[in-house]
This record gives structure tokens, C-alpha cells and sequence, in this order.
């Protein structure tokens, strides 16, 4: 099999699954009377090839989420070089060590995943130094990640904790606070996780009004994300198919 054969037939996978996503998201919305234009669709491309991300913005898929640093940073740069011209944001979704701060904001345009005071005071120096020395030309959006489930160490600030951390990101000139991201806990009920989401995400919102983004939903559960008034879901298989390894 030739190598264009071979992206011919992955470019119409990818196209396939799209819209079967656009699919399922469409419904989801009008299940909930809710308009689809309010619900972003961002590609998990994490495990897969800069190749794929470049068939994924060729088919008008205009986020890009990864979850390592390490991982990601080639990967976009390759992106760059396959699609000079692409305008694709990047997003970064995983748990986010503060030494990799510098190297982050070099790549990415949201980083979804702020759980605590020291990590947004390290982006903030982080997106200052890369402003100064010309390495990104905008402040950093910033989500902070909700932990929903305190059993697991996945991350996220706990829930008592969010508005103070919202508060402390607002003070800060370089990053932006967009809103909250979660990841409902796995084996339990999403329902039940993205009510108590929705809850915080009010509370936020009332105070701070720019925090208008939640990001909540994945392949297996982007309906009851919609349901509970998510604005972005991050999805990967259901988009790029299965992966060979389980992502950390
Ligand atoms: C991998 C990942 C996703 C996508 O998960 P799928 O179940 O493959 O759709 C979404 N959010 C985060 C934070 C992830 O790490």
C-alpha cells in the first residue's frame, strides 16, 4: 500500500468519526435545548502522530488537546512544518509538573489543567519571561482543573478551594482565567460528578464573569457533560480510535 493511499484512507476515518462526533454532540444539545454552536469540539490527538493532527485541521477541527508536555512539544512544531498556515489552538489537558512551565507556554495557547497557586504563579513567570523574549505574543488562557474525585491523585484543585485559586489567577496580568475543566471520576457516575461541577461552575462564573468556559466531557461521556452545561468537550478515541497504550 502506497503512503497517500494510506493517508487517503485514514483522512476519511478521521472525517468519518468527525461526524459522527458532530453527531452525537448536535443531539446532545438538542436533548438539552441547547444551541450546538455553544459546544467546542477539541481533538485529544495524545499517542497519535502530528500526521493525524494535520488530517483533523484539514477537516476544520480548529482545538487540539494534549496531555505531556514532553509529548506535545514536538508534536506541535511538526504540526508547524506539515501546515504553515494552520490556525489551530493548542490546549494542554494533563497534570502539569511546575518545572515544565517554561516549556509549555512555548507551545501552548490554554492550559486546562491549573490546580493549585504555585503552578499558576509558575505560568505566570513562565508567560512573562516568553512574552519578553518574543517566544508567544498573547497571555496564557488558563482553566483550573476541578478534582472531582479525592480517592485518585488525577489531579485537580479540590472543590473548597476553587474560588480562592480563581481569585488569586485574576490578580495576575499575564494569564487569563477562561473557567474549569474536569475529568468525572472513572467507574463512577458522570451524572452525579457533573452536577456538583455545574454547581461550582455557577458560583465561579457569578463571580468572576470572563470564567465562562467548562470543558467537561470525553468519548464515553459527552452527553451528560452537555446535559450539565459543558462548552468543550476533549475527545480522543471516539475521534482517533483506540490507543495502544493507556495514556498516563
Ligand atoms: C485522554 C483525555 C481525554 C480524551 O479521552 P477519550 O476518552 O479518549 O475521549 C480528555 N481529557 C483528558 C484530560 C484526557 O487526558
Amino acid at each position: 500500500m502506497s503512503t497517500s493511499t494510506g493517508a487517503e484512507q485514514r483522512r476519511a476515518e478521521l472525517a468519518e468519526n468527525l461526524s459522527r462526533v458532530r453527531e452525537r454532540v448536535d443531539r446532545a444539545c438538542r436533548a438539552a435545548g441547547r444551541d450546538p454552536g455553544e459546544v467546542e469540539l477539541l481533538a485529544v490527538t495524545k499517542t497519535f502522530p502530528a500526521s493525524d493532527a494535520a488530517l483533523l485541521a484539514d477537516l476544520g477541527v480548529t482545538g487540539l488537546a494534549e496531555n505531556r508536555e514532553q509529548e506535545a512539544s514536538p508534536k506541535v512544531t511538526e504540526l508547524t512544518a506539515l501546515r504553515p498556515a494552520t490556525e489551530v489552538r493548542w490546549h494542554m489537558v494533563g497534570q502539569l509538573q511546575r518545572n515544565k512551565a517554561r516549556s509549555v507556554v512555548r507551545w501552548a495557547d490554554v492550559v486546562e489543567s491549573v490546580d493549585s497557586p504555585r503552578l499558576a504563579e509558575a505560568l505566570r513567570r513562565a508567560t512573562g519571561r516568553a512574552l519578553d523574549e518574543g517566544e508567544r505574543q498573547r497571555p496564557l488562557d488558563v482553566l483550573i482543573q476541578v478534582g472531582l474525585d479525592e480517592r485518585t491523585g488525577r489531579g485537580g484543585c479540590p472543590p473548597e478551594e476553587v474560588e480562592e485559586l480563581a481569585e488569586s489567577i485574576t490578580n495576575m496580568n499575564e494569564i487569563h482565567l477562561r473557567g474549569l475543566m474536569a475529568v468525572a471520576p472513572l467507574g463512577g457516575d458522570s451524572d452525579v460528578a457533573f452536577t456538583t461541577l455545574s454547581g461550582i461552575f455557577r458560583r465561579v462564573r457569578r463571580r468572576f464573569p470572563g470564567a465562562d468556559r467548562l470543558s467537561a466531557g470525553m468519548s464515553g461521556d459527552l452527553e451528560s457533560a452537555i446535559a450539565h452545561g459543558s462548552t468543550r468537550v476533549r475527545v480522543g478515541t471516539a475521534l482517533l480510535g483506540g490507543r495502544p497504550i493507556p495514556s498516563p
